[in-house]
């Protein structure tokens, strides 16, 4: 197997110190870069900045410009606090004056002390932040501020990175641990990717990209920094698709034609699958599992995806794969991303399975030392268990099997395919059936899954109601907590998603925490309401979905945890908070959730005036939409600008579609590259 890591730098021991290494950073605040992912130098040097600030000149207050972020200096001529009308809160503005105009910095959460201490007036300061027009006249909210001691005459950074949030780490300390590290070690950082192929890409080499997006000179193009699409960027998207074409093209090298003792079932086996079932099969579903039954009695290995969209009904394709598995006497494993999608899973493999002979266990790795030795894994290692469902958990060392022969991966962009190779050593030769929502253009699906054959399953399953969707301004929230009440009443469950706060940008958010305590407020009693979010340890998330899942709870408040798959059968409304701050192909899956089990469901996307234009006709052609397929090539055409997806996903070990679907000359050029290594490596052994 050829490997090109896509961050080199942790695979070398003079990168590999720990953070503490660094005198800026004591265990606290590593404490909280762990929380991250950020365990080393060599991740922290991969930590890359979500946006760039524009500090490279100051702006005459007369000429900065409305929605624009500006850096200006001036002198605070006047400083009060005062309280907002019909509400406890208090504000605290000043006024800054420069030669051009005067310009009103307001705050409505602050540290009293210090924004007296910094806003005396006639001192002077540097203040950043975005211009807004607020009762006729110019308004900066929340700005940075930084005080101007006598006789200094400061000049301005240039171009600022802005990191992605970290507990109790400021901006600045991220900077200047980033720059003590790089002064450490960046002289030793060298290059894995061919430099004939970088040259032709015409991309920087690994340590001047490194260089570039942590101290970026002011010439840069900033637009193009802050679309992800500078240099040095795509230098790093490079090594993300180099690492994932290079896996896939030797996994397809080393499984084509791989021998495997051929797991056989007479058709009217599968006829019998189907009576035990309680629905009928779609025409899809069938041809799939028709499909994935030939596959594995041909004796060659099988290795198949199985692409539907959310809904269409995969689990009973995995289902009838165990099942064939079983009947020749293997075992198969099914691997899921989370824990409550693996439980969900299993209880479907316990409900649908019984009739059919599947015995299955659950492996999730949450209980682990109370049950060590006794439990699911005995009955996995003496095979007794014909069907093991689990996270991740399962490619543990202490978990043996004693004849695994199929490997399934509900895969939901999570799993890397190291993940999956990692449970594929666990037998001989086993089978890999690779299940996935994601909708990918063909051209796309074919080349980073060009190690597996494709099932594509497009029809619903009839009983499964279209999810209407409708858009309502935040203005009109007593219709929503109409809708809302109306659906509790008639029994029915609700979900209100927030968007994930990562960084803290201002007031516009609306904070998921605030909007349980003011649905509390509303609602409770008499009904019931949850709040689950990444933040939470696995078992108290576990137990909320659960709760939720069974009936426990009315209302949901959550982040886009309930995004991956879950199927709460009673849940028929789905309020979205913020919509615009996902990609349709996320609020898609989001809409999944509701509208299951023959009932109709529904959307309520929550927009605010601050939504443009473009963002608002977007949500518009998604109301009107419902095919998973068509979103996902509207949100690549559409997407806006400012978000570094790749880079942002890639420091979380995840790999965004998008990415590659914007990149596909990258994609293009790493695969014919590979191909002639694996091509020369043939020839030399
Ligand atoms: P996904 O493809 O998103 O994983 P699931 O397998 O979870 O979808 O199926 C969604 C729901 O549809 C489940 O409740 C499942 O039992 C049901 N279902 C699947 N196939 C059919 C069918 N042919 N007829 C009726 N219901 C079906
Ligand atoms: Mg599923």
């Amino acid at each position: 197997m050829i490997r090109f890591p896509y961050n080199p730098l942790k695979e070398n021991e003079r990168f590999n110190l720990p953070l503490t290494s660094l005198k800026g950073i004591g265990p606290k605040k590593a404490e909280e870069f762990f929380k991250r992912g950020v365990h080393s130098i060599a991740d922290l040097l991969f930590f890359f900045p979500i946006r760039y600030q524009d500090k490279r000149n100051f702006t005459p207050i007369c000429s900065s410009k409305e929605g624009r972020a500006v850096l200006v200096k001036g002198k605070i001529v006047k400083a009060e606090e005062k309280h907002l009308p019909r509400s406890r809160r208090r504000m605290f503005r000043a006024l800054l004056l420069d030669s051009s105009g005067s310009l009103e910095l307001a705050w409505f959460n602050y540290r009293r002390a210090y924004l007296f201490g910094v806003c005396r007036p006639g001192s002077t300061v540097v203040a950043y932040g975005k211009v807004r027009a607020r009762g006729g006249r110019l308004q900066m909210a929340h700005p940075e501020i930084t005080a101007v001691e006598k006789g200094d005459s400061p000049r301005p950074e240039g171009v600022v990175p802005v990191y992605p949030f970290v507990e109790a780490v400021g901006q600045g300390t991220i900077r200047s641990l980033i720059k003590e590290a790089w002064e450490k070690v960046g002289d030793d950082i060298e290059e894995i990717l061919p430099l004939d192929v970088l040259g032709q890409l015409e991309l920087p080499i690994l340590k001047d990209a490194l260089s570039a997006l942590h101290f970026p000179p002011s010439h840069f193009d900033l637009e193009e920094l802050n679309s992800g699409r500078a240099p040095c960027q795509r230098r790093l998207t490079f090594g993300l698709i180099f690492e994932l074409m290079a896996s896939v093209l030797t996994n397809k090298a080393e499984r084509e034609n791989l021998p495997a003792a051929p797991l056989r079932i007479p058709r009217r086996g599968i006829e019998e699958f189907e009576v035990a079932l309680p629905f009928e099969l779609t025409g899809d579903q069938r041809r799939a599992i028709l499909q994935i039954a030939k596959d594995m009695g041909s004796g060659k290995v099988m290795n198949r995806l199985v692409q539907g969209d959310v809904g269409c009904g995969k689990t009973v394709v995995a289902l009838a794969s165990a099942y064939i598995c079983a009947v020749n006497g293997g075992q198969a494993a099914l691997m899921a991303p989370t824990q409550v999608l693996s439980k969900q899973h299993y209880r479907y493999f316990l409900e649908m399975g019984a009739a059919l002979g599947l015995k299955p266990v659950l492996i999730t790795g949450e209980d682990t030392g109370r049950r060590r030795g006794g439990g699911p894994e005995e009955m996995v290692r003496s095979g007794k268990a014909n069907v093991v469902i689990g996270t991740h958990a399962l490619i543990q060392d202490r978990v043996k099997f004693h004849d695994l022969r199929l490997v399934i991966i509900d895969e939901q962009q999570r799993f890397g395919v190291r993940q999956r190779r990692a449970l594929e050593k666990k037998g001989q030769n086993p089978h890999v059936l690779v299940m996935t929502a994601t909708p990918i253009p063909r051209t796309l699906a074919m080349t980073i899954y060009a190690d597996m054959d494709m099932s594509m399953i497009k029809t619903m399953p009839a009983n499964r109601k279209k999810v209407r969707t409708i858009i309502v301004h935040e203005r009109e929230k007593r219709v929503i907590y109409e809708m809302v009440k109306a659906t509790m009443e008639r029994g029915g469950q609700v979900i209100v998603v927030c968007p994930v706060i990562q960084e803290h940008e201002g007031l516009e958010l609306k904070d998921a925490a605030n909007m349980y305590e003011a649905l509390i407020r509303i609602y409770s009693p008499p009904y019931r309401i949850g709040f689950v979010h990444g933040g939470l340890p696995d078992k108290e998330k576990n137990r909320v979905m659960d709760g939720f899942r069974q009936g426990g709870m009315d209302l949901l408040v959550a982040t886009t945890v309930v995004e991956v798959g879950v199927h709460a059968p009673g849940a028929s409304l789905i309020v979205i908070e913020h919509p615009e701050r996902f990609g349709l192909a996320q609020l898609h899956q989001l809409r999944g959730r509701v509208g299951r089990a023959g009932r109709e469901g529904t959307c309520v996307l929550v927009v605010r005036d601050s939504i443009g234009e473009a963002a608002m006709e977007r949500l518009r052609n998604f109301s009107k939409c419902q095919d998973g397929f068509q979103i996902a090539e509207q949100d690549l055409k559409l997407r806006g600008l400012g978000e570094l997806t790749g880079l942002k996903q890639a420091g979380r070990g995840e790999m965004d579609l998008r990415v590659l679907m914007e990149n596909m000359d990258l994609v293009e050029a790493a695969k014919e590259e590979i191909q002639k290594i694996l091509r020369s490596y043939s020839k030399g052994v």
